[in-house]
């Protein structure tokens, strides 16, 4: 009898449930019958209590965001110098601000601008931003590599790349448009990815040197490049309604 008053015993003393402690057998008590570091009841047959494996999996989640990241622009986070440092344009700053701040069910955020006009950094903080306040996951990602991803992967599979833009919760696809200037690429790939994304209502940031307006100051336009439905999608401004019209927000980075 005294048996298994120990192994109840024990297993209450791991803080193991009363239901798995009814159906526990004798040799139950040598697996479960540890305590994590954490403080939770482990199993002995896995390194880690669930508490902490869920943990680690949340933390490597996030170093891989951050590693997704230009490594110039890892820092980037608003009301720093090291924004201001790359983008030099305070209204779009704010803008761009606000709208992490606010976080209305915009889906798309169009950022466009001359080169080196800080465009990449101001994704980078608005993703960080959005992580950081919402907690959405995000990957930053060059639409040339989204336009590569299906070249270097085998025939008849769905690139990893592609499968995980087009599901993670935030993506940042930078330099849209350069994907069209590729040899032995899928540049559909990335308007994929958009569409797709859009479908599910996931929060998709772009940044572009390709103009949405009818008259480019550097002759570069959306409309050049895409079909008219999808440069709609990436320009029309967002309402909420009602009815609810467009689904972006456009964010112009002057050079400064
Ligand atoms: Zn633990």
């Amino acid at each position: 009898m005294s048996a298994p008053l120990t192994i109840a015993a024990t297993l209450a003393s791991a803080g193991l449930a009363k239901e798995a402690i009814a159906e526990a057998k004798p040799g139950d008590v040598a697996l479960l019958a540890r305590r994590c570091a954490c403080g939770n009841p482990m199993d002995r047959r896995y390194p880690q209590c669930t508490t902490c494996w869920d943990a680690q999996a949340k933390a490597d989640r996030e170093a891989a965001a951050i590693r997704s990241l230009p490594e110039i622009h890892r820092g980037c986070r608003f009301g720093t110098k090291e924004l201001a440092h790359w983008c030099g344009d305070k209204e779009a700053i704010k803008r761009a601000r606000e709208f992490v701040v606010d976080f209305p069910p915009v889906p798309m955020v169009t950022i466009w601008g001359e080169t080196r006009a800080g465009k990449s950094a101001l994704a980078s903080a608005v993703a960080i931003a959005v992580r950081v306040r919402h907690r959405r996951p995000f990957l930053f990602v060059d639409a040339r590599d989204l336009g590569r991803a299906r070249a270097e992967c085998g025939f008849g599979h769905e690139p990893e790349l592609l499968r995980k833009a087009k599901s993670i919760p935030v993506l940042v696809i930078d330099e849209l448009g350069k994907e069209s200037e590729l040899v032995r690429a899928n540049p559909e790939d990335v308007v994929c990815v958009i569409t797709e994304r859009l479908r599910r209502q996931l929060l998709t940031i772009c940044t572009t040197e390709w103009s949405p307006l009818e008259h480019a100051p550097n002759g570069k336009r959306l409309h050049d490049i895409y079909a008219p439905s999808v440069v709609q999608r990436l320009t029309e401004r967002w309402s909420a309604g009602p009815p609810p019209k467009g689904c972006a927000l456009v964010i112009e980075v002057q050079k400064k």
